[in-house]
This record gives structure tokens, sequence and C-alpha cells, in this order.
């Protein structure tokens, strides 16, 4: 009688055991989906829209706040682009090109 009560207690604090690795398990789940979040913000919003000093994307006419993916200084402006070709496109002709940045 005294053997069987024991296992059952073993297998009572076992089963315990068992509960508390799963929830730590999940726990570390949910800390790596936070971290992952985290890093798609960041690379999702590449630059502020109050650094750069155009309101819209002068290759493609695009609004700066859709998300600026790259940026150039052109005669102490900051201008951001959506894209790297954006800019190299502004590049070719920024004196033309500006007219179209709509600068603050
Ligand atoms: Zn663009």
């Amino acid at each position: 009688m005294k053997i069987q009560i024991t296992i059952s207690l073993v297998m009572a604090s076992l089963v315990l055991f068992s509960c508390g690795t799963s929830n730590d398990k999940a726990n570390a789940g949910s800390a790596d989906t936070n971290q992952v979040a985290a890093m798609d913000t960041t690379t999702e919003k590449t630059y502020a829209v109050s650094l750069v000093n155009n309101k819209k994307d002068p290759s493609c006419g695009m609004p700066v706040t859709a998300g600026i993916s790259d940026t150039t200084h052109y005669e102490n402006l900051v201008l951001g682009f959506c894209s790297t070709e954006c800019k190299n496109e502004f590049l070719k002709n920024p004196k033309v090109n500006l007219a179209a940045a709509e600068l603050k």
C-alpha cells in the first residue's frame, strides 16, 4: 500500500514537472515572436519621414510617408526615395528632377 502511494506521488510530480516544462517552452516561443516582430519594424521603416526635406519621391512621385528605402544628400538637402533605383534615377539629372520632390 505504501509503495502504491509513493508511485502515485511520483507520477503526480512528473505530470506537474512536464506541465511546467511545456509552459516554459510556450513562454520562450512568444519571446521569439516578439523579437521577430521588432526586427520586422526596423527593416520596414529604414528612414524617418522627418529626416528628409522632400514630400515626394521625385522619380516616381510616391509620397515619402509610404516608406523611404534610400536617401541622398543634394545641395544641403536630404532627399528620401522609395528605392535605390529611384535615387539613382534622380541622380542622373538632379537639377531637373528636384522640382518634382516637393520640398517641405
Ligand atoms: Zn520611387
